[in-house]
């Protein structure tokens, strides 16, 4: 699943290319990528159509572009969205669900799985009531550290978990999560309450610090779906310390790396560098 800075790659890529451009019309070529607005597909493309796109913004995962009647269009690229500007004359996309054609280019949602999808949130520019439960992320201004971290440290749950819950903080997923850990030297199953104040806020730049570093290198590709709109992969595995790395020397210490079954997917860590207490 694509995390923050995939998803705000792309939204960079949105910022740059169809901002400012006029809807001229829209076409839902497969109805489920829109199953969550509920006026159906046919009021999407309807109100979709002449609209002027005022922005290109994101919170944790979703992306909205707001629009000049005060509405916007809301993404999730779920597991294998993709959105994709390209010349109209591009040829189309297998999994080509949604074509938001305007002047001299068309915006492409490009979805194998079909988990992602679009939806119209009216009265949605500022924020979209969609989305209005997703907590800030560690590189939005206004992410309040202090508060994350007198949660974190009112709660048992280990310290893995808590990065990946939404409400407390958005856009982390397992990849980062376990990047940021090993900068941390914490170990995932730590409780919250046992960590410091002050380790919690070492860790929170260290989750900044791999967020902007991948993104720079336009993200991590394990999976070839996760693609700025161009359609280009990130190189940001190269750069991966802990994560997909079990069997592998530790880049600090030489200890072999550790793969752990975790919530149906996996965590991996150092043992020498990550103790549990
Ligand atoms: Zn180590």
């Amino acid at each position: 699943m694509p995390e923050l800075p995939e998803v705000e790659v792309v939204r960079l890529g949105l910022a740059r290319q169809v901002v400012g451009s006029v809807v001229s019309a829209v076409a839902v070529l497969h109805d489920r990528p829109v199953r969550r607005f509920e006026a159906g597909p046919r009021a999407f493309e309807a109100e979709l159509t002449g609209r002027r796109i005022e922005g290109a913004r994101r919170r944790g995962k979703y992306l909205w572009l707001p629009l000049d009647d005060g509405n916007a269009l809301l993404v999730h690229l779920g597991m294998s969205g993709q959105m994709l500007v390209r010349e109209a004359q591009h040829p189309d996309e297998r999994h080509l669900r949604v074509r938001v054609s305007m002047p001299e280019k068309e915006l492409r949602f490009v979805d194998q799985r079909m988990f992602g999808g679009l939806l119209l949130s009216h009265g949605g520019a500022e924020l979209p009531r969609e989305i209005v439960h997703i907590a800030r992320d560690p590189l939005d201004p206004e992410f309040d550290s202090d508060e994350f971290v007198s949660r974190v440290r009112r709660s048992r749950s280990g310290i893995k978990r808590q990065l990946l819950d939404q409400t407390k903080v958005s856009g982390v997923g397992n990849i980062y999560a376990d990047e940021s850990l090993w900068r941390a030297r914490l170990h995932g199953q730590l409780p919250g309450e046992q960590i410091s104040a002050t380790a919690l806020l070492q860790l929170l730049d260290c989750v900044r610090e791999v967020m902007s570093e991948a993104l720079g290198q336009g993200g991590t590709s394990f999976d070839a779906l996760y693609v700025n709109v161009n359609g280009q992969s990130g190189q940001f595995d190269r750069s991966l310390r802990a994560y997909g790395r079990a069997g592998q020397p530790c880049a600090r210490c030489g200890s072999l790396i550790r793969r752990v079954a975790f919530m149906n997917r996996s965590s991996f860590f150092c043992p020498s560098c990550q103790p549990l207490p």
